[in-house]
């Protein structure tokens, strides 16, 4: 028998954006290359700001994508509100969405990843109500387009964001083309008072997964992770993991112990290194889990 792989893990490990350490000038590619060489397995591209890439280089991302077996996913811009004041704001949010799955589809991702908003002084379930009319037409209008990918509503770490767990859930329920990015760093920093943060915590989240969305959920995840630092109110900054008071030890555990597969992306200033950390985190409780 083979050794097994970092290939043969449930779970694909990776960065947001392409790394510092990339080889310089080759951008996304670049990113790609060196996700190949630290034996990482994902990539999502970081197209936070707006959505300016050509059909040539989306080809040309698509292919080094499959030539390195690198998994890819996109990360919206960061002006999306689903609950928007104005219909003329919404709509352009809307076209940075529709323009992140357009493109990145053409560059071979499976799932675009968005933030989807925040509560603007309204109630959060008149938010959620408003944000659920809205994700509907774009879901319907991926579909309509054929374009092949998951939007992911992230879920956020201020406590003014629209973005619970439960809202993401929610979701995904209603509409078959919508699953979770479930950042746990945001989950931790959200709750705002160090809570959010051990097995058993973690483990109630992927319950909730398991339970709303059962095997689509729960061997579909896409997982933002890092150490991050916060007040009451949440999320101030990331942190590297070694910084931070994340217990990601006992989070590789859940996901283990849980059978989740998918895909985890490393949010740390030292993004690659901390993902391969994560990656032979989980590889040990992993090896345990399946004894
Ligand atoms: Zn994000």
């Amino acid at each position: 028998m083979s050794k097994a792989t970092h290939l043969d893990l449930p779970i694909r490990f990776g960065t947001v954006g392409s790394p510092a350490s990339s080889p310089a000038n080759k951008g996304s590619i670049g990113g790609i290359m060196r996700m190949r060489e630290l034996n990482l397995s994902a990539l999502e591209l970081a197209w936070v700001q707006s959505v300016r890439v050509s059909d040539e280089t989306c080809a040309a991302i698509k292919a080094a994508g499959e030539e390195y077996n690198i998994a890819l996913s996109v990360h919206a811009p960061y002006y999306i509100n689903l609950n928007a004041e104005t219909e003329e704001m919404w709509q352009a949010g809307r076209e940075r969405l529709l323009a992140a799955a357009r493109a990145g589809s053409k560059a071979g991702a499976t799932d675009i990843i968005f933030h989807p908003g925040s509560y603007m002084k309204k109630l959060p379930t008149e938010a959620f109500a408003i944000a659920t009319v809205r994700l509907r037409e774009v879901a319907a209008t991926v579909q309509k387009e054929k374009l092949g990918v998951t939007l992911r509503p992230e879920t956020m770490g201020k406590s003014a964001s629209l973005g619970t767990l439960e809202d993401a859930v929610l979701w995904s329920k209603e509409f078959e083309n919508v699953l979770p990015c479930v950042d746990f760093a945001h989950l931790h920093a959200r709750a705002g008072d160090g809570t959010f943060n051990t097995y058993a915590e973690f483990t109630e989240a992927l319950n909730t997964v398991k339970a709303g969305l059962g095997e689509r959920g729960i061997k579909h995840m896409h997982i933002h992770f890092s150490g991050i630092a916060y007040t009451a109110k949440g999320e101030k900054n990331h942190l590297n993991l070694a910084d931070a008071d994340i217990n990601y030890k006992d989070l590789f555990k859940a996901l283990a112990d849980a059978g989740a597969a998918g895909r985890v992306l490393s949010e740390t200033p030292n993004m690659e290194e901390d993902a391969v950390l994560m990656q032979s985190t989980y590889q040990r409780s992993h090896k345990k889990a399946i004894k």
